[in-house]
């Protein structure tokens, strides 16, 4: 069958702009491979969640319990203030949600190459509780002892006896892996070793494991050495204790002390806060979190999750079971958002974008670096930052306490 330029656009780029809404369709492994070079994330491994059967199913219980116990309540409960804010709030995006929704359903190109993203390969046998160890190791007095190996400039040596092939590395380096801001400068894929664990560094991109306590030697020494872009995804409080946490979680008042401020770049910073969809959480955000920041809020962006037939992972107006999150925009103003210069860089015009995409492990959300990037204000390269990270970027630092979390090499495949 002919494949339409926008079909073959997102098969190279990993998004597909959706006709008559602010929408883009997401595979998120497709976008996070354009900056490898060696390596590929592995489909089997990014989606392993969304098309196992037996993690679907559970999804599905959990709706149609949510339906049963609705019908067996007779008389509706009367909405509380919190709980009426925040009807209000989803009646507000609904018409959006439902809109990029039925573009999605008018994509037939497009669901036909969805329904088969996750590809033929085997299903990962991911070993949980490795990336674990690392956040505990991190606190041991030893810590400051363990380095990681990164190996630059490899060579595939065909062997003389025809043996597979061997891999030597023309140099071999040695860093500190806690507290410490470990980079591959490289325009290439780095292949890394601590303990019995290898991971995969995509090209110019670092990161800094370390505890909430010592995030201010992220503060850079210079204010015009500070970032542009700011990703924060914070381990909020989760109030239902049904969901299993793969995490620990802090109350709020620790994240009032980011020195959002002290990392911007002088010409200013977009920053992008992702928040869960309790009310109360909305609340801080906007009426202490932000203004202790300085950021000052601009527009939402959402979520949307879906599963691989295209329909939603949950229904629309499930409570306390949304099938979106939101991204949450605001803009530290610096020299650059200032003046008018800041006519050079788009400014964000559109609230309510939404992004589409399958979910990938727990928690872990579409890789939006590339489309934050036009929103940045900066005037010239921007630097960028991403707060409370599982995974590497091109071009970005990761920090958090488990940055390498998605690194591992079992989720990568050799080119
Ligand atoms: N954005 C990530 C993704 O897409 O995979 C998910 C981030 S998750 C919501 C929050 C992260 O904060 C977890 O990796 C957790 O281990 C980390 N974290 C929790 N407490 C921390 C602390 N005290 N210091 C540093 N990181 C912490």
């Amino acid at each position: 069958s002919k494949t339409s330029d926008k079909l073959s656009e997102f098969l190279e780029s990993g998004v597909y702009r959706l006709e008559d809404s602010n929408a883009v369709f997401i595979d998120p492994v497709r976008v996070l491979n354009r900056s490898y070079t060696r390596f590929r994330v592995s489909p089997s491994a990014y989606y392993s969640r969304s098309f196992d059967s037996k993690h679907a199913g559970q999804e599905a219980r959990v709706s149609s319990n949510f339906r049963k116990r609705k019908r067996k309540e007779k008389k509706p409960q009367p909405l509380n203030d919190r709980e009426r804010a925040a009807d209000q709030r989803h009646q507000e995006v609904r018409p959006f949600l439902l809109k990029a929704h039925e573009s999605l359903v008018r994509a037939t190109e497009l669901l036909e190459v969805v329904s088969n993203l996750k590809g033929n390969l085997c299903p990962s046998t991911s070993s949980p509780g490795a990336e674990q160890s690392l956040v505990e190791l991190g606190r041991v007095w030893q810590a400051p002892l363990y380095e990681i190996t990164l190996n630059f400039h490899p060579n595939d040596n065909a062997r003389e006896d025809g043996g597979a092939p061997t891999i030597q590395y023309d140099e071999q380096r040695a860093f500190p892996v806690f507290n410490n801001l470990v980079v591959n400068e490289t325009s290439e894929d780095v292949e890394a070793e601590l303990l019995n664990s290898r991971y995969i560094l995509p090209p110019e991109s670092s990161f800094y494991m370390s505890d909430l306590g010592q995030i201010h030697n992220l503060i850079p020494a210079e204010s015009d050495c500070g970032f542009n872009l700011i990703v924060i995804d914070p381990p909020w409080e989760n109030g239902s204790a049904r969901q299993k946490q793969r995490y620990s979680t802090l109350p709020n008042r620790y994240f009032l002390s980011l020195p959002v401020k002290q990392i911007c770049h002088t010409d200013g910073a977009l920053v992008a806060l992702w928040v869960t969809n309790r009310e109360k959480l909305r609340g801080f955000v906007e009426k202490e979190l932000f203004p202790a920041w300085g950021v000052k809020y601009v527009a939402t962006f959402f979520w949307l999750k879906v599963k691989a037939d295209g329909s939603l992972i949950s229904d629309l107006d499930l409570f306390h079971h949304r099938p979106y999150e939101c991204l949450l925009l605001g803009l530290v103003h610096g020299k650059v958002t200032d003046s008018k210069q800041l006519s050079s860089t788009k400014p964000i015009l559109l609230d309510n974008q939404i992004m589409l995409s399958i979910p990938g492990g727990y928690s872990r959300k579409p890789p939006i670096a590339g489309l934050l990037h036009e929103y940045a204000p900066r005037l010239q390269r921007g630097r960028c930052i991403e707060l409370f990270a599982r995974e590497m970027t091109a071009g970005w630092i990761s920090w958090g306490n488990e940055p390498l979390h998605f690194q591992e090499s079992i989720n990568f495949m050799k080119t």
